[in-house]
């Protein structure tokens, strides 16, 4: 089984829930985390893996040729990122909002167009007792983890039972991480922003086909439209983490909440009420 777990904005507690349920699961078999938050992968904090394995991530970036290119536009009318301009001294490339699709060079007459290597970022894996874990790290100021994402999953271990911990949002980020998964776990809060953002989630997952499941995470009150849309809408909510000072102090000192038996149960019950069985 592959499970994602995802939420409409960041901070709302998707990394306690994907570490807490890689944790219980790698006390009966073995597991493979990614964290495909690759522009702040903080699963690692509380397991302190070592990496055996690392591996540079790179973009194919346009390079024009001055002398073939006759101005002609084809190349930035086709690009929509805006990462190619055409000016009258020539093209320009803006490689910070190049996506790295090709698209320019392909649709280029006079094959003024190359493709260069750029590096993104980096991924890489380790490996402790029952618990694969792999995680990707996108540069400072890329504009895509797309491309991180795919390759990470793409080398992954691929062992049965798979974490995928997601960018927050609703990006092309998220659907890469979402590809051929089995479930969705939606972390969101008690709030009208937390109701805005994980209706966004839940839109993608709905139309991606995904069985999904959501947990409320910080919970101290109902906000009834959550509870309404999701009824109406046939979703279950698998569990709600009480707001607690206790949880908050042992998050932000790297420790996973699941050790402690009060806080153990949650996950068992999230991990029942999806089918996963332990
Ligand atoms: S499509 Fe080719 S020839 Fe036309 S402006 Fe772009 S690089 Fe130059
Ligand atoms: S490779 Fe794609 S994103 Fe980059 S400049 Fe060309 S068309 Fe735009």
């Amino acid at each position: 089984m592959k499970i994602a777990v995802l939420s409409g904005k960041g901070g709302v507690g998707k990394t306690l829930v994907s570490t807490n349920l890689t944790n219980i699961l790698s006390k009966y078999t073995k597991i493979e985390l990614l964290d495909c938050d690759v522009e702040e992968p903080n699963s690692n904090i509380f397991f302190n893996f070592e990496f055996n394995k690392k591996e540079k991530i790179n973009l194919l970036v346009p390079e024009i040729d001055n002398q073939k290119c006759t101005k002609c536009g084809l190349c930035a009318d086709s690009c929509q990122f805006g990462a190619i301009n055409v000016f009258n001294h020539g093209v320009m490339v803006f490689n910070s909002l190049c996506h790295g699709c090709g698209v320019c060079s392909i649709v280029c007459p006079h094959e003024a167009i190359s493709e260069k290597e750029k590096s993104i970022g980096t991924i890489e894996y380790g490996q402790k007792n029952n618990i694969y874990f792999g995680q990707g790290l996108l540069n400072i100021g890329e504009p895509s983890g797309v491309k991180i994402i795919r390759t990470l999953k793409k080398h992954s271990k691929n062992i049965n039972l798979q974490i995928l911990d997601a960018p927050p949002g609703a990006s092309c980020s998220v659907v890469e991480t979402l590809k051929n998964m089995n479930y969705a776990i939606i972390v969101t809060e008690s709030t009208p922003f937390g109701f805005h953002d994980m209706k966004s989630v839940i839109e993608i997952c709905q139309k991606m086909g995904l069985k999904m499941g959501i947990i409320i995470n910080r919970y101290d009150k109902d906000y009834t439209e959550i509870e309404e849309y999701l009824n109406k809408n046939n979703i279950e909510i698998l569990e709600k983490i009480p707001f607690s000072k206790e949880i908050a102090l042992m998050y932000s000192k790297g420790e996973l909440i699941s050790q402690n038996d009060k806080y153990k149960i949650i996950f068992q019950n999230i991990l029942n009420k999806i089918g996963v069985v332990q």
